[in-house]
């Protein structure tokens, strides 16, 4: 048995490898960014062989760095920027089409076409209708890309989301699979009986001939080929990434719940067995399969979240980097009754109005940068309270904390205030690399590595706590003073 496990974080920007000991700690890491396409206002797209070479480069960076060789790594887990959308030749290996990035809106034609099937979506998929989600693109790929209708249809192109291209590539397309967490962002995949949805498929025109084969999110998967890395190496774990950070954050009982603060936020809550139909904006997904149990989980975003931060930055030039808004949010008591709600691009859940748009309320004279700065520290916590608190009504289960991570996460005041506001205990582990963890875990439980989910827990290393620290009466008037300013926009 070797005596680490590597995870391939395939993100949005870059694709990274880190090696991991039995601790949890990072043994090494690599990191490469990839170029980003817009061809079109609104488009996004990746060159998936960039992606796969990127990713082929890290491992065999971090495993030199480290001094270890093929025998070394126990086993490999990924972990990947959801919803992207691969198709590929079976053949040639060629990808047919740029991979269509989640943040791609060109679909968004398509899905108004959709709207009439809303609910027969939701109740299969858990999802909401959107471009952001793989099955338009890839109907947009089969319909606007020349030739690959005709060539999908005689079974000569697969599909697959970022990790299945990569578990294709590693295994020199022995193994064309999706996890089910992934699988769940496409769609195209009935979350409760666990299996593509040919009604749906048929309705967009899919072959299902070039679906992956949809596997749990911990088993072997295959070997990687010998020649990429010195030696075969097996792929034993798989997720998304959000699912990903869910498990690395150890949340692995119903009611647990995390949140990432980066350019926006991600809140998941586990739900245990149970897929819960939100009835406040929030999606149902898939945190993840192991044996032949499921877990389920529920998500909510924020749009504006860390990106408040770069506002205030590159737009009102009023502080030079982020980790400054720290030292001065508290040169100031309070925010002077400012409030900032960052509807920059639409309200998302659990308010739901697209359309509206940003707003400062409560301006006085004697509101200084300081105030403002805390005003847009502030706002990011009121957000994530916002989506705590419909899953706090959705699920009907009260978390006892709050685990963090993501860049924001290191400002210790957003984070002391998120516990004041949320009322709950914030928890911030000392290895904030929680996704490629996850993707980590998820492997070295399939492989052996770790025994068991407690043996995970036993193994962890240190973290750091917020805990409450205002009264219910001034929580309640913050609170108060929030739901006025963002009821202006309903
Ligand atoms: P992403 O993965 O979305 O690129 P990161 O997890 O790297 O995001 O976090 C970066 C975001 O967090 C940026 O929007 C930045 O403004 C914000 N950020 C980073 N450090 C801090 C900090 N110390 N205080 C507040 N915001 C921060």
């Amino acid at each position: 048995m070797g005596r680490y496990v590597m995870a391939f974080d395939a993100g949005t920007t870059s694709e990274r490898a880190i090696i991991f000991d039995k601790t949890g700690s990072i043994v090494s890491v690599a990191q490469k960014e990839i170029k980003q396409y817009y061809p079109q206002a609104g488009w996004v797209e990746h060159d998936p062989m960039e992606i796969w070479s990127a990713q082929l480069g890290v491992a065999v960076e971090a495993m030199s760095k480290a001094g270890l060789t093929a025998e070394d790594i126990d086993a490999i887990g990924i972990t990947n920027q959801r919803e992207t959308t691969i198709v590929w030749d079976r053949e040639t290996g060629l990808p047919v089409y740029n991979a269509i990035v989640w943040q791609c809106r060109r679909t968004t034609a398509i899905c108004e076409k959709l709207a009439d099937h809303k609910n027969m979506i939701r109740l299969k998929t858990g999802l909401v209708i959107d471009p952001y989600f793989s099955a338009t693109k890839l109907k947009w790929i089969l319909d606007n890309v020349e030739g690959v209708a005709d060539k999908a249809k005689e079974g000569k192109l697969l599909f697959g989301t970022v990790e299945s291209w990569l578990i294709w590539k590693l295994t020199k397309g022995r193994v064309h699979v999706t996890d089910c967490s992934n699988a769940s962002r496409t769609m195209l995949y009935n979350i409760h009986e666990c299996r593509w949805d040919d009604e749906i498929c048929e309705l967009l025109g899919i072959p299902m001939e070039m679906l992956p084969e949809v596997v749990s999110n911990s088993e072997i998967y295959g070997e990687s080929d010998p020649g990429f890395m010195g030696g075969p190496i097996k792929i034993a774990g798989a997720a998304g990434d959000q699912q990903a950070a869910l498990f690395g954050q150890k949340c692995f009982k119903a009611g647990d719940i995390k949140n990432t603060y980066g350019t926006g936020c991600f809140l998941l809550m586990n739900t245990g067995s149970e897929a819960i139909t939100s009835r406040n904006g929030l999606v149902t997904t898939i945190g993840w399969k192991i044996g032949e149990r499921v877990t389920y989980a529920l998500e909510g975003s924020v749009f504006m979240g860390g990106a408040v931060i770069q506002w205030l930055r590159d737009e009102l030039g009023i502080i030079s980097k982020a980790s400054e808004t720290e030292e001065l949010a508290k040169k100031v008591e309070d925010t002077n009754g400012c409030y900032i709600v960052p509807a920059f691009t639409g309200l998302g859940a659990p308010y739901w109005k697209p359309e509206a748009k940003g707003l400062i309320t409560g301006l006085s004279r004697g509101v200084g940068k300081y105030h403002i700065i805390r005003a847009a520290l502030d706002a990011i916590t009121y957000q994530v309270n916002d989506i705590v608190n419909a899953m706090i009504q959705d699920s009907g289960d009260r978390p006892g904390s709050l685990k963090v991570d993501g860049g924001a996460s290191s400002n210790n005041y957003l984070m002391q205030t998120q516990a004041d506001i949320s009322d709950i205990q914030v928890v911030r582990p000392e290895c904030v690399e929680t996704t490629a963890l996850g993707a980590a875990y998820l492997a070295g439980l399939a492989s052996g590595f770790w025994k068991d989910e407690a043996d995970i827990v036993s193994s962890s290393a240190s973290y750091d706590s917020f805990t409450p620290a205002i009264s219910a009466q001034e929580r309640e008037a913050r609170i108060s003073g929030w739901k006025k300013a963002v009821g202006l926009l309903l």
